[in-house]
């Protein structure tokens, strides 16, 4: 993603009651910033929000949290929430390595990697959200019965994620390389801004669910 420099952004989140500052006070207690307690999904590297924004609006009787790293490019999914607040959606601006010291053991239900960033070059695969090293961490925040869905149209990306979730002990539980062609695993999908941008080219969306 071009990233620009948004004058103003941190200032933005500081102030905004959307976005919740210094998030690892909040472990084990994610609940008390929600109206109702209900399972917490969570999106990493939600970008501009959409994604999130629209699962919130779809599904009430769960709460919501996205992550992204940028302040910039987080901005854009507070002004939406300004508009159309939802009380099931919070935000946080962190770094997704750092998940272990932000959500207690089993406190979140669902993880959400959508269109995450390919990280091309073999000495940064560590850096990949669906590296060995990600699952490890998820695995410390992650229901026992809990979830990873990954979006992508990458195809590399996508082989090294299917391939990494054997190497982290976890366990496919579904995959396909045309998510918009498969009847099941399509059904209620909810687009991102990256999937109806690459889809719109022709690109396949690749889409896998795994668990432990
Ligand atoms: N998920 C959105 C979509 O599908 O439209 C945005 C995709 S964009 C290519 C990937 C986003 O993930 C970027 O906004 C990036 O800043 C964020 N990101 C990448 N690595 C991250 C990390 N370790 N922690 C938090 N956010 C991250």
């Amino acid at each position: 993603m071009r990233l620009r420099n948004i004058p103003g952004a941190d200032n933005a989140i500081a102030q905004s009651s959307y976005c919740i500052k210094e998030p690892e006070t909040h472990k084990g207690i994610w609940q008390e910033v929600f109206p109702s307690s209900q399972p917490l999904h969570i999106e990493i590297g939600m970008g501009k929000g959409r994604f999130i924004m629209d699962l919130a609006a779809a599904n009430p009787d769960i709460n919501y949290i996205g992550i992204e790293r940028y302040s910039s490019v987080l901005l854009r999914a507070l002004q939406k929430m300004e508009l159309s607040p939802l009380p099931n959606l919070k935000f946080i601006c962190m770094d997704a390595a750092d998940i272990a010291d932000v959500f207690a053991p089993e406190e979140v239900a669902r993880i959400y990697l959508n269109f995450s960033d390919p990280w091309p070059k073999d000495r940064h695969a560590k850096r990949r959200l669906t590296s060995r090293q990600f699952f490890a961490r998820y695995d410390l925040v992650l229901a026992k019965k809990g979830r990873v869905e990954f979006k992508t149209d990458n195809q590399d990306l996508f082989t090294f994620s299917l391939e990494e979730i054997p190497e982290a002990g976890w366990h496919l539980d579904a995959s396909t390389r045309d998510l918009h062609h498969d009847p099941i695993l399509n059904e209620g999908n909810i687009m991102t801004e990256y999937e109806e941008k690459f889809s719109s080219l022709g690109n396949p969306i690749c889409k896998l669910i795994a668990s432990r």
